[in-house]
């Protein structure tokens, strides 16, 4: 297997390393105290074409490969995770979803905007009562006349204030569970939409998270995306594409930490040396570096599977796996390398510990990930209902 990166995907990790480090990780941490970025990065990040890497260039994308939007969303996840994820849900979770999914009228009318950074999609599958257990969504979608009325509650949606479009998946016929479910791309500004920030969030405090309410919210039957009972197919393969971005940003917190430990254990002295000339520390150091590689090779081999167009439901679930639970150590051991100044937001540890802890809830929690990989290598059902089988088993 090779690894060795083109010059066409060393030219964007170039130019994506350059502007994250300059124009995003000297602000990340007043954007995390203000819990907010400014909106406007988003057509900074589309004119050099960070908005749209895997998109087709006649779709308004830039037409790269998933190897090169890997490597982005590691350089932006090193500068600051908040932007990784709405980049993640724009990029993975609404533009690759449509441009899979769509009929040719909605991949031309939506993906332009949203590869331009004039529209901000967002991903509502999360309800207050439905998260790993997706298939048993409550919102609903009735049938009247040539429309289709929605009405329901999503929760935790990354984007969700700001968003223009919502991919919304409800239940056309509760007796179907999973295979009821249906996706809508809807405009926001339809009447009966309403959308309201959640604060308080432990990390990713500068990224939006919203909650959407939707009352008898009137779409076209354009508005569908695939077809009726194809909706929880759908969110599955979204996420395919989503936890491959995670898996990548989670790489760039790994390293970042890494990098900053270095940095402080080479400068900060106790008992006359630097601490990192001290064995503990560079037991520490060691590991973070073996852990952060290997979890970077792993979303590699995602990338080149998805490259070849093969399903990549193992692979992916394998790096977001344990990306996201080296991005969580690899920041712990930052902090413990910091010693008491790692437990401030003066330095970066503070920050990425926060930031990496919710890598292994979203977008399919770990335990998820480890069913999927275990029914996987026994054939064996963990999960304990038919539409949780069908989470492990659907690509
Ligand atoms: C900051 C943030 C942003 C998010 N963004 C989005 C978004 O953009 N769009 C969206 O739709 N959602 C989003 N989510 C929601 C996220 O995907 C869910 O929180 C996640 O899927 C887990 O669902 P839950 O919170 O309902 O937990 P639950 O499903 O209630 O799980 C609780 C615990 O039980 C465990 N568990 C559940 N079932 C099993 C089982 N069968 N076996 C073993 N353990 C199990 C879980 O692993 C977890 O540890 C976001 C969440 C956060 C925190």
């Amino acid at each position: 297997m090779d690894f060795e990166l083109t010059q066409e995907q060393r030219m964007i990790q170039d130019a994506c390393r350059t502007f994250s480090r300059q124009r995003i990780l000297p602000n990340a941490r007043q954007w995390d105290i203000d819990e907010a970025y400014p909106r406007e990065l988003l057509h900074e990040l589309a004119k050099l074409g960070f908005l749209g890497v895997p998109v087709p260039e006649q779709y308004g994308g830039t037409g790269l490969d998933y190897l090169s939007e890997a490597l982005v969303f590691e350089e932006i996840g090193y500068a600051d995770s908040s932007v990784r994820t709405t980049l993640s849900v724009q990029m993975s979770l609404v533009e690759l979803t449509v441009l899979k999914w769509g009929s040719e009228a909605q991949r031309q009318q939506y993906l332009p905007p949203l590869c331009k950074g004039d529209w901000v999609g967002c991903f509502g599958l999360t309800e207050p009562g439905a998260g790993s257990d997706a298939g048993s969504l409550s919102t609903r979608a009735v049938r009247q006349g040539g429309d289709w009325l929605l009405s329901g509650q999503k929760v935790w949606i990354s984007n969700g204030t700001w968003a223009d479009l919502a991919i919304i998946f409800a239940q056309t016929d509760p007796s179907q569970k999973h295979k009821g479910l249906v996706a809508f791309l809807v405009d926001t500004k339809t009447p009966g939409f309403h959308a309201q920030k959640m604060k308080g969030k432990l990390g990713l405090r500068a990224s939006d998270t919203g909650e959407l309410f939707l009352e008898n919210v009137r779409v076209p039957d354009s508005a569908r995306l695939g077809e009726i009972g194809e909706g929880f197919k759908i969110a599955m393969s979204a996420l395919d594409n989503g936890r491959y971005g995670v898996a990548s940003g989670c790489v760039g917190i790994a390293q970042h930490a890494l990098d900053c430990s270095v940095e402080y254990g080479k400068q900060r002295r106790a008992f006359n040396k630097p601490i990192a000339a001290t064995q503990l520390v560079q037991e520490m150091l060691a590991n973070m570096f073996v852990e952060t590689q290997a979890a970077r090779l792993l979303v590699y081999q995602a990338g080149m599977v998805k490259n070849r167009g093969e399903r990549c439901t193992i692979p992916v679930s394998m790096c977001k796996y344990y990306a996201s639970e080296v991005a969580k150590r690899a920041a712990d051991m930052a902090i413990q390398i910091h010693g008491g100044y790692g437990y401030s937001n003066e330095y970066a540890p503070e920050r990425l510990w926060r930031d990496a802890r919710v890598a292994s809830l979203y977008e399919g929690t770990s335990q998820i990930q480890q069913l999927i990989l275990g029914r996987h290598l026994t054939g064996l059902q963990a999960f304990e209902d038919e539409q949780q089988r069908v989470l492990a088993t659907t690509p």
